[in-house]
């Protein structure tokens, strides 16, 4: 199968687990999330071209959400089709991301909130001396985001362990004054 995913497409398919991945699991190498990601795109590759020719890197699932980091080539291929990500929620039965795969914490950030844009990225430090990392996006914040902002602010505290502040410009603005 062109598929390629953390576990066997075998195991994917009967869902149970071979030696190994059971393995690589024990290990923390692939995580739940892994198996259960891999689990529906097995299922979508049979009538998703799109699905059957990418590669998923990891993943990670966060409140019943899930992260999908896929190579850039086919996380492009996917967003290009709103239908794949509206049948892999109803696969997974929670808000789908399907992000490039990327090593820097910016670029990281850039896939998960789009197709919001993201204008800056600073670090603030604390009195307490912890950080924060303020991202600003274009406009006023509607309040339609606010749901999606906060499930993606949980995310990237799960998954890069930052907390994360969104300010609209405006905000950013308005502080300044
Ligand atoms: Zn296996």
């Amino acid at each position: 199968m062109p598929l390629r995913i953390p576990i066997c497409a075998f195991d994917a398919k009967t869902g149970i687990l071979c030696a190994k991945c059971q393995a690589k699991l024990s290990a923390g190498q692939i995580s739940s999330s892994d198996i259960v990601v891999s689990k529906a795109l097995v299922k979508l590759a049979e009538s998703v071209p799109e699905i059957n020719k990418s590669t998923l890197q990891r993943s990670y699932e966060v409140e019943g959400n899930y992260v999908l980091e896929m190579e850039q080539a086919d996380a492009n291929a996917v967003r290009a089709k709103p239908e794949i990500k509206q049948k892999l929620e109803e696969l997974l039965k929670g808000k789908v991301w399907v992000i490039g795969a990327s090593n820097s914490e910016r670029r990281f950030l850039e896939e998960l909130f789009y197709p919001i844009r993201i204008l800056t990225v600073n670090t603030v430090w604390l009195p307490d001396g912890s950080k924060l990392t303020k991202v600003i996006i274009p406009g006023r914040r509607p309040e339609r985001m606010r749901g999606e902002i906060e499930a993606l602010k949980k995310i990237v505290k799960r998954v890069k362990g930052i907390e994360l502040l969104v300010e609209s410009e405006r905000e950013a603005t308005l502080r300044l004054q």
